[in-house]
């Protein structure tokens, strides 16, 4: 796509704006995986050794034009701080600073507050966006694109901004392209493709994509359901998305007739309730109690599903294949994250939600190949669909 990089910038003494993805899990102010700060220091450090000043722009959560403390970027500029060794100072007003946008020093760094408390920013009528991308670009000389997570938004300070300004691609958005790239073009085969997660309709486009692209696809998480009722079996209380099982079997119809090999599991870890405490029971996968729900792939599937992980060159992962927040149904997303780290190629850890959830089961960012910080950017590119954050840095 011929994204333009932070060499072919002028760097030296810029005022620049920065987009980045500051959307890590969050509670009482306290940040859970800090993964995608860690991932936007690359960039960062390499305009304050440019003498830039750096206006950070970024969101965090949906809070959908509204204001909402919870989500407030106040503990990122904080957590920033501490991990750049250097004071990040924070605006809580967005728009009506340029002023003291444009009176930062070289070297200093200044946070606004979440661009998405205004509505604004995801507004689907373009002449808003484009206001606001307006009022932003008189913060600062040159743009920055490097929120991942967000590329694949028509959003005023990823789309419109970027095309108001002087503009590139950080590192992080740079290193994301460039391996998406590697995983679409000419990967080293066999190629697999493990998907897992909550919604079957968040992956349908991906799946069908990968049909005659991938060797391997293999299925886990709550999205099975809707595979497994396609198949006719009962699935008791599990998560099913019904409109879609029409959808579900002609994918499977289509990866047979063209020689995909689509691992289904075989046994389920089923419990009557969605809860930490739950008794879990391990059934197979068509014999799945009308009271119980799937909550994780069994460990005969999730041995198998290794087993087929480990022969591939290439795999790329997203979501996980069970309530991995519990305990007592995340040994299938463990067992799967363990088979990644032991391929013999590239393996690729795809989203947010799943980096959060190895990093929670204790695995650390060098046993993969790369670990990925947009779940939904990344699976839009894989589809195929072109990324609007993406064309604005062409
Ligand atoms: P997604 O955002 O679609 O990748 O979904 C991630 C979520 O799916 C995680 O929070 C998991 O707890 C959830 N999940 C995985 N497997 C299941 C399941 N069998 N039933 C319900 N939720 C699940």
């Amino acid at each position: 796509m011929g994204i333009k990089s932070l060499s072919q910038l002028n760097l030296q003494n810029a005022k620049v704006i920065l987009r980045c993805d500051f959307n890590v899990p969050i509670k009482d102010g306290v940040i859970g995986d800090a993964g995608r700060i860690v991932a936007s220091l690359s960039t960062i450090k390499k305009l304050l050794a440019a003498n830039c000043s750096v206006v950070i722009i970024a969101h965090l959560g949906r809070p959908k034009g509204e204001v909402k403390p919870e989500l407030s970027l106040a503990p990122i500029a904080k957590k920033l701080g501490e991990l750049l060794n250097q004071e990040v100072l924070f605006s809580p007003e967005i728009t009506g600073i340029s002023d003291k946008a444009r009176a930062l020093k070289s070297g200093q760094i200044l946070l606004l507050e979440n661009i998405r408390f205004l509505s604004s920013e995801t507004s689907k009528e373009e002449s808003e966006r484009m206001k606001l991308a307006n009022e932003l670009s008189t913060y600062g000389d040159i743009y920055i694109g490097d929120g991942f997570g967000a590329v694949h938004r028509k959003h005023a300070s990823v789309y419109e901004l970027a095309k108001l300004l002087p503009h590139a691609a950080g590192d992080l958005i740079s290193g994301e392209v460039a391996v998406l790239e590697q995983l679409t073009k000419n990967p080293s085969r066999p190629y697999g493709v493990v998907l897992g997660g909550a919604k079957v309709s968040d992956k349908i486009g991906v799946i069908s994509n990968f049909l005659d692209k991938a060797n391997l696809i293999a299925i886990g998480g709550g999205m099975v359901f809707t595979f497994l009722a396609a198949q006719g079996k009962e699935i008791g209380k599990s998560l099913v998305e019904n409109d879609l099982i029409d959808t579900v079997k002609e994918l499977m119809i289509r990866a047979e007739k063209l020689g995909v090999k689509f691992l289904l599991p075989i046994d389920i870890v089923v419990a009557s309730e969605f809860s930490a405490d739950s008794l879990p029971t391990t059934v197979d996968s068509d014999q799945i109690p009308s009271d119980q729900m799937g909550l994780d792939i069994g460990p005969k599937s999730a041995e198998n599903f290794a087993l087929e992980i480990k022969l591939c060159k290439t795999v790329f992962w997203n979501g996980p294949m069970g309530v991995f927040e519990f305990t007592n149904f995340s040994y299938g997303t463990k067992v799967i994250a363990q088979a990644l780290t032991q391929v013999d190629g590239m393996a690729v850890v795809g989203g947010g939600d799943s980096a959060a959830a190895v990093r929670k089961l204790g695995f650390a960012d060098k046993d993969f190949g790369y670990i990925s910080t947009g779940g939904g950017a990344s699976l839009e590119y894989l589809e195929g669909k072109e990324l609007p954050g993406l064309i604005a840095l062409s």
